[in-house]
């Protein structure tokens, strides 16, 4: 199904800022942005639309599913295409730059702990937070 009819799908119309930015985290080198990254994207592509209409195009992307908002510690969010897939976050505390790992042997322990304790598990989130390798000072350890 291509974007156009999944916004419709929706019931959301396919306006150009919805498009790009959905084009943007589909197919962008990272899967997750705050909204100050993909708008800094659209102006790098020529898209003359405001921050405020980034914000509000996320929210309606959000309400309807197609975008999922995570936010951290650091207190900024990151958007992502909701793929209805779990995985955990790596966050940068210094550039805000969010990656996604799967673990299995971290899923598999955290059910085993729950489970110990009698305690029916529904989710979990899951956060590490430190430098990312373009923030990490030169020379230290690997
Ligand atoms: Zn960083
Ligand atoms: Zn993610």
């Amino acid at each position: 199904m291509d974007e156009i009819e999944h916004l419709h799908q929706v019931g959301l119309k396919a306006t150009a800022p919805r498009l790009k930015v959905l084009e943007i985290l589909r197919h962008g080198a990272r899967r997750h942005l705050s909204a100050e990254d993909l708008h800094r994207e659209l102006l790098l592509g020529d898209a003359d639309v405001g921050l405020a209409t980034v914000y509000r195009v996320l929210g309606q992307l959000e309400q309807a599913g197609i975008v999922a908002r995570r936010s951290f510690e650091t207190g900024h969010a990151v958007y992502e295409i909701d793929e209805g897939r779990h995985h955990d976050h790596l966050v940068c505390v210094r550039c805000g730059r969010v990656d996604e790992f799967e673990d299995p042997a971290i899923e598999a322990r955290q059910a085993a702990v729950a489970e110990s304790r009698g305690f029916q598990l529904s989710e979990h989130r899951l956060a590490l937070y430190g430098l990312c390798r373009a923030c990490r000072p030169a020379g230290s350890a690997p």
